[in-house]
C-alpha cells in the first residue's frame, strides 16, 4: 500500500508577533531509510521547483518504499507573497541588496532574528533538523543554463549530482561560504553523514514544462539513489558537462561569443542548454552604426552555457533583459563537454 502525504505546517512567529504557517508534505514509507527533504522557492521569484515538488510527490505517494520525504514546495512564503527574490526588496533591486533577507544565508534560521531567519529557523525544526538528504531547488536566469550546484568534498552531494541527469554541474570545492550567513546546502554538505544539492531551474519568474520535467527526473534519480524508490535511475541523453574544480581547463574549454560592435541581438531560436555544433547560426545583430545584419556562429562545438544579450540585474528588471548590445557585451557562451 503506498503511503499517502501528510500536510503539515511549519510555524515561525515574527517580529510583530504575526505568525506564518508554511505548509509542507511528509511521507513516510515505515521502512528504514534516508530521509530525504526537496524545498523550492526561497527566493520568491524562483517557483519552477514548486511544481516540481507537486509533481515529486505523487511521485513518492506511487512508489516510496524506504525512508521518508519531506517537501517543502513554498520555503519562503513571505517572499513569494511579495512576488520578489527577498521580503526586502523593492523594483529592480538586486538579490543583494538583501538587508539580511536572503533566506538561503539564514540556515539553520534564528528564533529571535529577523523575520525571514524565524521562518527558515520554523522550518529548520519541522523538517530539516530530520533530514539527512536535501535538495534545494532555485532558479537563476534564463540567459544561463540550468545546472546543479555540487560539493566536491562531499560523497553524498557528488553522488546526487551524478544521478541528477542535469547537464551542468558546477563544481564548489568546499570551506568557502561567501557573502555571510549558510546555505541550507552547505550546512548540510560540511555534515559527511548528510549530503545536499543545489539545482539552479533556469529561468525565474516563470514555470515551464521542460525544466519541471528535469527538476523532477532529478528529484526521481536521487530517490532512486537512496534505494527510496525502485528503479534505476534515468540516465541523462549525452554527457554531463562538469566545470569549477579546473580553472585552466574550464577556461579552455569555454568558447565565448562577444559583440564586435552595438545593435540589437536577436536569437535565432535556441535556449541555454541546447547542444549546438560549431559554425551553427546562434542569431545576428543589427548594427547600430549602419542597420546591416552581423550573424553570429557557435565558436565550438558543445552545449550552450549563456545565451542572449543580457546585463547585471536581468533577474530582478527588465532592462537588465533588453537584447540591446554594447561593443563587448557577452551574447552566448558554449561549454565543450
Ligand atoms: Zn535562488
Amino acid at each position: 500500500m503506498a503511503p499517502a502525504a501528510t500536510l503539515d505546517h511549519a510555524v515561525a512567529t515574527l517580529t510583530d508577533g504575526s505568525e506564518v504557517r508554511t505548509p509542507f508534505w511528509h511521507i513516510d514509507s515505515g521502512r528504514a531509510g534516508e530521509s530525504f527533504m526537496v524545498l523550492a522557492a526561497q527566493h520568491g521569484n524562483e517557483v519552477q521547483g514548486c511544481e516540481v515538488i507537486r509533481r515529486f510527490r505523487e511521485v513518492c505517494e506511487q512508489g516510496l518504499r524506504a525512508g521518508e520525504v519531506f517537501l517543502v514546495p513554498f520555503a519562503n512564503l513571505p517572499a513569494l507573497r511579495h512576488r520578489r527574490s527577498h521580503i526586502s526588496l523593492g523594483p529592480e533591486q538586486s538579490y543583494s541588496d538583501d538587508a539580511g533577507h536572503n533566506m538561503n544565508r539564514t540556515w539553520p534560521g534564528d528564533p529571535e532574528g529577523n523575520d525571514t531567519a524565524r521562518v527558515s529557523h520554523s522550518i529548520y525544526e519541522a523538517v530539516a533538523r530530520h533530514c539527512s538528504r536535501c535538495l534545494d531547488l532555485h532558479s537563476w536566469s534564463r540567459f544561463t543554463a540550468t545546472a546543479t550546484l555540487a560539493r566536491s568534498d562531499n560523497e553524498h552531494s557528488t553522488a546526487m549530482a551524478r544521478a541528477s541527469a542535469i547537464r551542468f554541474i558546477s563544481w564548489r570545492p568546499g570551506g568557502g561560504n561567501t557573502g555571510g550567513g549558510t546555505t541550507i546546502g552547505a550546512h548540510f554538505n560540511n555534515d559527511p553523514a548528510r549530503g545536499a544539492i543545489t539545482i539552479e531551474l533556469a529561468p525565474q519568474w516563470v514555470i515551464r514544462p521542460k525544466e519541471v520535467a528535469e527538476g523532477l527526473r532529478a528529484a526521481t534519480n536521487c530517490a532512486k539513489l537512496f534505494g527510496m524508490l525502485d528503479g534505476d535511475p534515468e540516465p541523462l541523453d549525452g554527457p554531463y558537462v562538469e566545470f569549477g574544480l579546473d580553472a585552466e581547463g574550464d577556461e579552455a574549454r569555454l568558447h565565448k561569443l562577444e559583440a564586435p560592435c552595438a545593435g540589437l541581438f536577436v536569437e535565432a531560436g535556441l535556449q541555454t542548454s541546447d547542444r549546438v555544433e560549431a559554425d551553427q547560426v546562434l542569431g545576428h545583430l543589427i548594427r547600430e552604426e549602419d542597420l546591416a545584419t552581423v550573424e553570429f556562429h557557435a565558436p565550438a562545438a558543445g552545449y550552450l552555457w549563456n545565451y542572449g544579450c543580457f546585463r547585471e540585474h536581468s533577474d530582478v528588471g527588465l532592462p537588465g533583459q533588453h537584447p540591446w548590445a554594447d561593443a563587448g557585451d557577452l551574447l552566448a557562451s558554449v561549454r565543450e563537454s
